[in-house]
């Protein structure tokens, strides 16, 4: 392979820093050294004469690209073509689950497709039968890390994508809509929009650029609620206990057992929603309680299973008259979707429309999980989240392609046109 090109240096070289988030610490940012991306990120938005990049006390660093006409277009000087102020966010923190320190990415030029063990633990191997995605890639340039850490394209590969854009801005043809480039702190950790100042962005529709594959739009997440129950029985000695004893242990047993299996986490995939059981509190003979936590893609869906826990609760207490059983149920978020349709649906159906422009149908996929762009949608800001070319993320087998990432960039590129000439 000839030299990197500009965009794949720059990767390489975000995710050389060690920018790993910690879920144990109550800091902002959660580790320091995200700052350490975030300070080399300003020195080169900088260097490159992107006027008023900073970063903030929390580590989130901001940069505005002016937008502007298309050449020699009618309106010319005026200004850019589009009225509406686009941002776009990467974040620039790694994920806990696997090590983040002393990253060293690696180039396989021209990928035959055969099984490639990582040359910094052997034991560590980057296959086909493992990952089918990989199928889709011979031939290209593999990245990887060495195999003793994970690679970081998640989300290296958004940082590099936005800085390059800021890079080539200038030279860019227009029109191109304002744009502002936002780099975030602890996404992995589930904190990355707590301290962002959304309103100073001043954007009217966002994207982030975290999404793994090629080709993929996010803009669906669960309907999500969480369960308490609290049951109360009643404790006397084991040895006089009959026709009194009241275990509360075992009623809570006979809960989880009126939860549908079927509807479970590691029974469902895809649209279909679940209830998950997962934590047991202040456990005892008198006394126990049962977190769980209600998933569903739909509103109706959400409130059916609330139904049915509510249902299951109210059996339970009544054949068991002298147990005391409370629940609560809160919501936590609701479907990006609904937020992104009240919002500007455009974020969805222009970003659809760019792709078929330069030729590629975008897959829409559900997020059965969380992202920023969730709590974004939800904070009023619209943001989809489209695809960085990574997969196999928050692991030593992550990987990307150097076409993929090249892609990704065409398209944000390809989007941001597609906004100037329509929004
Ligand atoms: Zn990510």
């Amino acid at each position: 392979m000839e030299t990197p090109s500009p965009l794949v240096d720059r990767f390489v070289r975000y995710c050389r820093v060690d920018t790993q988030a910690d879920p144990e610490s109550v800091s902002v940012p959660s580790t320091e050294k995200q700052k350490d991306l975030g300070r080399l990120l300003v020195e080169e938005l900088r260097a490159i004469g992107v006027g008023g990049a900073t970063m903030d006390e929390f580590g989130y660093v901001t940069a505005r690209l002016a937008g502007k006409p298309a050449p020699g277009g009618g309106g010319g000087s005026t200004g850019p073509a589009s009225k509406t102020r686009i941002a776009l966010f990467a974040h620039m923190d790694t994920a806990p689950d696997a090590p983040g320190d002393g990253v060293i990415p690696v180039i396989h030029p021209s990928w035959d497709g055969s099984v490639i063990q990582l040359p910094g633990d052997p034991s560590v191997t980057i296959d086909p039968a493992r990952n089918p995605a990989l199928h889709a890639h011979v031939g290209e340039d593999l990245i990887t890390s060495d195999g003793r850490t994970l690679l970081g394209s998640d989300d290296k590969a958004g940082v590099a994508i936005m800085m390059q854009l800021a890079s080539e801005w200038s030279d860019l043809p227009g029109p191109l809509p304002d744009t502002v480039l936002c780099f975030t702190i602890d996404e992995e950790i589930g904190r990355g929009v707590d301290h962002l100042d959304l309103a100073s962005l001043g954007a009217d529709v966002g994207y982030t650029l975290d999404g793994s594959g090629i080709d993929s739009l996010n803009f669906e997440t669960f309907n999500a609620a969480a369960a308490r129950v609290d049951i109360h029985g009643v404790a006397v000695h084991p040895g006089y206990a009959k026709g009194v004893m009241v275990n509360a242990l075992r009623l809570l047993a006979e809960l989880i057992q009126m939860l549908p299996a079927d509807e479970a986490p590691e029974t469902t995939e895809g649209r279909e929603g679940y209830f998950h059981p997962h934590t047991v509190g202040s456990a005892g003979a008198d006394k126990a309680s049962l977190q769980i936590i209600i998933r569903d893609f739909s509103h109706d869906g959400l409130e059916a299973r609330k139904e049915l826990l509510r249902g299951a609760v109210a059996t339970l207490a009544a054949r068991h008259p002298r147990a005391r059983v409370e629940l609560q149920i809160e919501d936590n978020y609701k479907n990006m979707r609904s937020y992104i349709e009240e919002a500007d649906p455009r974020a969805v159906s222009f970003a659809l429309a760019a792709g078929e422009e330069m030729g590629i149908t975008l897959k829409s996929e559900l997020i059965r999980g969380g992202t920023d762009g969730a709590r974004l949608s939800e904070l009023g800001l619209p943001t989809p989240n489209i695809f960085n070319g990574g997969h196999d993320y928050h692991s030593c087998f992550e990987w990307n392609t150097v076409q993929s990432l090249e892609r990704a960039h065409r398209y944000v590129q390809r989007l941001l046109g597609y906004w100037a000439r329509h929004g």
